[in-house]
């Protein structure tokens, strides 16, 4: 039988040979947001290591406590959702790596924090491609100003950009855009692409996917 880890590792090499691009390019983050422990703990059984949390308290709840590794490693946690300044200090403490930077005032924070706990994260700034006012994200118009502030005057270690595509429209053009800005900021990664649409995000240069629904599939059945 073929597990959804099994199953969507399937697509995402299939969807990379057919751009040309070396699956080794690609990291899968499992997101588990609503997910067990226990459901967590197959994919980890798996060999998933990367698991994404759009809440802290959720990831907290769930990650304090360690995963069963006779080798001694340990999950990356990703944070994909909006972070509050006031709980900056929190998420430094426990996440490995923010796709939420988004703000001046939240850079700031993130850089004061790492320096406290000598604990230095990369960072994806989030940029809002379609505009939508409800949604977090850097606007494009802001994103030149933002890098710089990020790279030069705070010294932020800034990976990539993260986007989250309208729901209702094609995600291509918004993962293309995306892909130009990194392109001409030199940035190396791209957080882009769900359950929905993550073979899209790969043609355009996907490196990091951020999967829930999909990979947790037999849960989602069941209820
Ligand atoms: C929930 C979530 C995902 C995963 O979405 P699925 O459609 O379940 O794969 C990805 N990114 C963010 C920011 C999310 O909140």
């Amino acid at each position: 039988m073929t597990t959804p880890y099994q199953q969507i590792w399937q697509q995402i090499a299939q969807a990379a040979a057919d751009c040309g691009r070396a699956v080794g390019e690609v990291t899968l983050i499992a997101v588990s947001k609503g997910q067990e422990r226990a459901a967590i703990e197959t994919l980890w059984q798996e060999g998933q290591r990367d698991f994404g949390e759009n809440r802290l308290e959720e990831a907290e709840a769930k990650y304090t406590a360690s995963l069963p590794s006779p080798d001694g490693s340990r999950p990356n946690l990703h944070l994909i959702g909006a972070l509050q300044s006031r709980k900056v200090a929190r998420a430094v403490a426990l996440f490995d790596c923010i796709h939420s930077l988004d703000r001046p005032k939240l850079a700031r924070k993130l850089v004061s924090e790492m320096q406290a706990q000598q604990r230095f994260l990369p960072c994806f700034i989030q940029v809002n491609t379609g505009n939508e006012p409800q949604k977090s994200g850097c606007s494009v118009a802001a994103l030149p100003d933002f890098i710089r502030l990020c790279r030069e005057e705070l010294g932020l270690e800034i990976t990539g950009l993260m986007g989250l595509p309208p729901a209702t429209e094609d995600p291509a053009p918004h993962f293309a855009l995306l892909a130009e800005l990194a392109a001409r900021h030199s940035l190396p990664h791209l957080s882009m692409g769900m359950s929905g649409d993550f073979e899209t995000a790969i043609r355009h240069g996907a490196t990091h996917l951020r999967i829930g629904t999909a990979l947790f599939a037999s849960k989602q059945e069941g209820t």
